[in-house]
């Protein structure tokens, strides 16, 4: 890709919302090589004024709510209104498995083959903060190209809902109709976050269940505290296979982005979650510095090994690699 590379017509590309330039852009932010990992931080510097645009929505749920079955349906119906969708994923067990199934294309056909839509897998960075850091930068690519939408799909595997819930503006929780929290695995957590809850599957002879399970919900979100004194997070009905309850989802939406603007909590949220992101980012840098410095890489697993066997301590082994990067104590 190095030698064939043109950055201001990559970059002029995709500013025309052209879809093979921001596959390439994508590419470029999630090789492990140094030199494409500076050009895609150019990239970014320079698409930054183009950037901030989109409503950003986190989507998560238990496999099998319909994850994706909901963000195809609700994502068809956003492009026949004249919007462009983007679909990325967070999935960390990627790495494990060598692939992610969530934003799956075949999971997702007729955004897959809508030329308003573009559907994007997780990448398989390694760690959660990883795959984070990258599924942050696509998420500024899509927005430089156009998107206006961007809904970020994840599982509930560890810490990536709340990872997601920190990238995203709006955080949309699936439910099952008609069972129990331990049934659906749900953490207490997951609750916390959510600026919505749909309950999913509510057609037909569902819908009782469905409603029931909703008003379950409505009691669990009651005894919690707000995140905002200006918004409870609504409780909805949804079915996403046959399209019902997504126009009243989607007004929801549009009603929390118009109230938090109103109170300029959507621009605080964002500036905050741009400083945790560089925190973020410093901190895994630093880590990877030190991993593969080579003064202390050779020194690391000596340590480490000498703090298991009992012979170092731990602060001393952290005294001399510190020192070993220039850090005074
Ligand atoms: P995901 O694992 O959360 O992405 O779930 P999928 O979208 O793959 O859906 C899992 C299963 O539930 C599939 O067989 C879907 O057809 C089905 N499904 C998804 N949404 C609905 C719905 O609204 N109603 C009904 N009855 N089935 C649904």
């Amino acid at each position: 890709m190095a030698q064939t590379f043109d950055p201001s017509r990559l970059l002029q590309d995709l500013k025309n919302g052209k879809r093979a330039a921001l596959a390439r852009a994508i590419t470029l932010v999630e090789s492990k090589k140094a030199d494409h990992r500076h050009l895609a931080h150019q990239l970014i510097q320079d698409l930054l004024p183009l950037t901030g645009r989109a409503i950003r929505i986190g989507i998560t749920g238990v496999p099998g709510v319909g994850k994706s079955t909901t963000i195809d349906t609700l994502g068809s119906n956003l492009t026949h209104a004249g919007h462009r969708v983007a679909v990325l994923a967070v999935d960390p067990s990627s790495t494990r498995t060598g692939g992610s199934i969530l934003g799956d294309k075949t999971r997702m056909a007729r955004l897959a083959v809508d030329e308003n839509a573009f559907i994007r897998p997780s990448p398989s960075a390694g760690t959660l903060g990883g795959v984070a850091a990258k599924t942050r930068e696509t998420m500024l690519l899509c927005e430089a190209a156009g998107f206006d939408v961007i809904l970020v799909e994840t599982v509930g595997i560890g810490q990536s809902e709340t990872t997601v819930a920190d990238m995203v503006d709006f955080f949309l929780v699936l439910m099952l109709p008609g069972a129990g929290d331990e049934l659906q695995g749900i953490k207490k957590g997951v609750l916390e976050i959510a600026d919505m809850i749909a309950v999913n599957k509510a057609e037909g002879e569902g819908a009782l269940r469905a409603r029931s399970a909703a008003s379950d919900y409505r009691a669990a979100l009651h005894i919690l505290a707000p995140k905002s004194p200006n918004w409870s997070p609504p409780v909805v009905t949804i079915s996403g296979l046959a399209n019902e309850g997504l126009r009243e989802l989607w007004q929801q939406v549009l009603h929390y982005r118009d109230k938090m603007q109103a109170t300029g909590e959507w621009n605080d949220k964002r500036s905050r979650q741009q400083v945790a992101w560089m925190w973020d980012m410093l901190q895994q840098r630093m880590m990877e510095a030190l991993k593969t410095n080579s003064k202390t890489a050779g020194r690391l697993n000596h340590l480490e090994e000498s703090v298991r066997a009992g012979k170092t301590s731990v602060s001393l082994a952290v005294d001399e690699l510190a020192g070993l990067i220039g850090l005074e104590n």
